[in-house]
């Protein structure tokens, strides 16, 4: 179980955690045909919609749905709009853009799964403030519960024992998870040993709307580097200390104190 998962509000404004999953059986999406997309989403609908209590919810197709209403759900940081980046379009991953491409998500929004994106399917927990290990929590219980459901309609996840979970993005190989927070830190961004400290810390950072985007109002949505050799809750808590370290440090230069890099983290290989 994760320790210390709760941050400090002041600084640490909403917390996610997410994976892929891919279904045996059917072509990821750089390859798969428009029949197997479609499956996808079939399978998948009909096994969500077995979700029960918190986590019932509802599926949302792109196809269906109303320009404003995908704008309001891009705002809301609950879906990455359209493809936008150019490897996405360059491995052939958008064909046929938004045929079987959609969202679904429970009554609060807080429990997520895009369907048709980078891979088959993205879980995700997420939820505005700094608690890691509720959103973690619900994380575990939720995929859980989508695999079962899956499993039950006779698919399963593509999965080896060498490799971990098989993911479109090589990068995203083995857990493909990546936990993070959206953390506002003015003046820790601005010192040139920055980087240096994510690097050290094992974490990596992005702007405010995901990958290849801008920083708005210091924003910075930072998270685990590594997806292979180490467990889902060690990299969650890799997550958690690397964060309250970065905070502590805002705080010290708040006073005009100065900060440390800590050493580097051991990457496992
Ligand atoms: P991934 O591919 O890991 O799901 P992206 O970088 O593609 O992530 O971003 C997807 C969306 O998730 C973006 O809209 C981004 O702003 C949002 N997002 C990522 N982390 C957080 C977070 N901690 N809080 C709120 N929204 C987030
Ligand atoms: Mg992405």
């Amino acid at each position: 179980m994760v320790q210390s998962g709760q941050f400090d509000e002041r600084y640490v404004l909403s917390c996610r955690v997410r994976t892929g999953r891919n279904i045996r059986g059917l072509s990821l999406p750089p390859s798969c045909t428009r029949a197997e997309r479609r499956e996808v989403e079939r399978v998948v609908v009909d096994a969500l919609a077995g979700l029960k209590d918190d986590l019932a919810g509802k599926y949302y197709s792109l196809t269906q749905m109303t320009e404003k209403e995908q704008q309001q759900l891009i705002d809301d940081h609950f879906l990455l709009y359209k493809p936008v980046l150019h490897f996405m379009i360059a491995t052939g991953m958008t064909r046929d853009w938004p045929d079987a491409r959609g969202i679904w998500h429970n009554n609060e929004k807080t429990f997520l799964v895009w369907v048709n994106e980078e891979d088959h399917t993205r879980v995700i927990s997420m939820e505005k403030g700094g608690n890691m290990k509720r959103v973690f929590e619900r994380f575990c219980r939720g995929l859980k519960e989508v695999e079962h459901l899956i499993q039950e309609r006779g698919w399963e996840f593509m999965w080896n024992e060498k490799l971990g979970y098989i993911l479109t993005c090589p990068s995203n190989v083995g857990t493909a998870l990546r936990a993070g927070v959206h953390v506002k830190l003015p003046l820790m961004s601005k010192d040139p040993r920055f980087s240096k400290i994510l690097d050290n810390l094992r974490l990596q950072k992005r702007g405010t709307g995901g990958e290849d985007t801008a920083v708005v109002d210091d924003v910075f949505d930072i998270s685990n580097l590594d997806r292979l050799g180490q467990s889902e809750v060690q990299l969650v808590q890799t997550v958690i200390d690397g964060i309250n370290y970065l905070i502590e440090c805002e705080k010290r230069l708040e006073k005009g104190q100065d900060i440390k890099v800590p050493p580097p983290l051991k990457q496992f290989k």
